[in-house]
């Protein structure tokens, strides 16, 4: 098993973005046709239209990926009502996380849904060009992307005369480098323009003012991917799903203390005790101490949590997030406080510098961290730790600054035993950090 492997889910899971029976070779168009491909963009222009096709979205109840969950419907609403010269679609699947590889691995698997996907919303909100913002270094996922949308362009299903209408669709692939801020929207959107990469206040949201100042649908791969199956009335398949709260599938990432990490596709709603479940649980000779839920900027919640459902309501409300879809399973040995403790300093690390809340809040609280590690506290830290990051992330310009607090909010929430260990008995109980008494008067809480 490695990070990749794809986890087989119990049959009432739907799969709209990695089929069960993977294709032989994925950028085989005549494979890709054999099994449906670009039936979905055929019935969105000769059938449904961009009214037919939103309505559907709205009906399926399906929510984007991205850190809101924003209904697709609505967004893809908001971008083809805007007049303006131009519209622009554009695939983020640039992936900030850097131990997290579901959308390239989506895209290596299944690259024609997601081209069929995005092509069917350029069609909707009226966009020509489709703009693919990734990663650099996943060079394979950049490979075969292109290949096939060099074929989809051969076979007439994108480019000039897109199935013979007289539409024209060109797709092209962005090779990006930068920091983590990279795979937030509006940062994205600021690389694809060769602009330095800082996010802008929302609103005015991207779908009325985007790149280069026109209405800009933008989504992660995952959430184009989908919009095939939904149109061809793919949730209608499994009878246990209702379209009223239906709010699609996602790829999670499982790793650490589990029996068989990788990657798998879950209905959002899902416990996390499902999730866990898929990956074969923990083994034997490991406890279950708590799951880092959402990637660097998610939140770490105790093993009590597994009824807690994967949707980004149910997440936010217990103090982690979607995010990347990152699951880390922490078993006995993992410091809580020391995670904790590095999380906030990668965050502080990647911050974009714009706002002044983020630029020193952060590394104040990534500071408060350390020392809690490492027994040298200040005074009632834990106080302090909670003000200053409730502060932080009520003042945030963007989502990173938002989040960046959860790690060390919910270990404060959650872990609060082992906070004391270290700052009162100067003790680590999984034995990671080093703390020291600290010789100052009133040092501890
Ligand atoms: S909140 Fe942080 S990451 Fe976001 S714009 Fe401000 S400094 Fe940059």
């Amino acid at each position: 098993m490695t990070a990749a492997t794809i986890l087989p889910t119990p049959p009432r899971f739907p799969r709209l973005l990695l089929p069960a029976t993977p294709p032989a070779d994925p950028v085989s168009l005549n494979e890709a046709l054999a099994a449906g491909a670009f039936g979905s963009l055929r019935k969105a222009v000769d059938e449904l239209q961009s009214t037919g096709v939103i309505a559907a979205l709205t009906e399926s109840g399906m929510r984007g990926r991205g850190r809101g969950g924003v209904p697709i419907g609505a967004k893809w609403l908001s971008c083809a009502a805007t007049a303006a010269e131009k519209h622009y679609v554009v695939v983020n699947a640039y992936q900030s996380d850097p131990a997290v590889m579901t959308d390239r691995v989506l895209i290596q698997r299944n690259p024609y849904a997601v081209i069929e996907g995005a092509a069917i919303a350029a069609f909707t909100v009226g966009a020509e060009e489709v703009l693919v913002g990734i990663r650099a270094e996943a060079t394979d996922a950049i490979r075969i992307l292109e290949t096939a949308i060099a074929a989809a362009e051969a076979g007439g299903f994108i480019g000039e005369n897109v199935l013979n209408t007289g539409l024209a669709i060109h797709f092209s692939v962005r090779p990006l480098q930068g920091s983590y801020m990279l795979g937030e929207e509006t940062v994205l959107l600021k690389g694809l323009e060769g602009k330095r990469g800082q996010p802008e206040q929302q609103p005015p949201y991207t779908t009325t003012r985007g790149l280069f100042g026109m209405p800009t649908l933008i989504h992660g791969p995952q959430t184009f991917a989908a919009v095939p199956t939904i149109l061809a009335g793919g949730i209608a398949g499994f009878p246990e799903t209702d379209p009223r709260t239906f709010a699609g599938t996602v790829l999670v990432q499982i790793s650490g203390a589990v029996a068989k990490p990788g990657i798998a596709e879950i209905p959002f709603g899902v416990t996390l005790r499902e999730v866990l479940d898929v990956a074969g649980g923990v083994p034997a000779s490991h406890k279950l101490k708590a799951l880092l839920v959402g990637g660097p900027s998610g939140g770490i919640l105790p093993a009590e949590a597994l009824g807690v459902g994967f949707d980004h309501d149910a997440l936010e409300s217990a103090g982690a997030q979607v995010g990347s879809g990152s699951i880390v399973v922490l078993d006995q040995h993992s410091c809580m406080v020391d995670l904790a403790a590095v999380l906030t300093r990668f965050c502080a690390d990647e911050a974009c510098g714009k706002t002044i809340p983020c630029r020193i809040g952060l590394r104040r609280l990534a500071e408060i961290g350390a020392r809690i590690c490492e027994g040298q506290p200040r005074g009632d830290e834990i106080t302090r730790l909670n003000d200053l990051a409730l502060d932080v992330s009520a003042s945030a310009l963007c989502d990173h600054e938002r989040r960046a607090t959860l790690a060390l909010l919910s270990v404060a929430r959650y872990f609060r035993d082992e906070l004391d260990a270290h700052i009162v008995r100067n003790t680590c109980p999984a034995g990671i950090c080093h703390p020291k008494a600290d010789s100052r008067a009133g040092a501890a809480s």
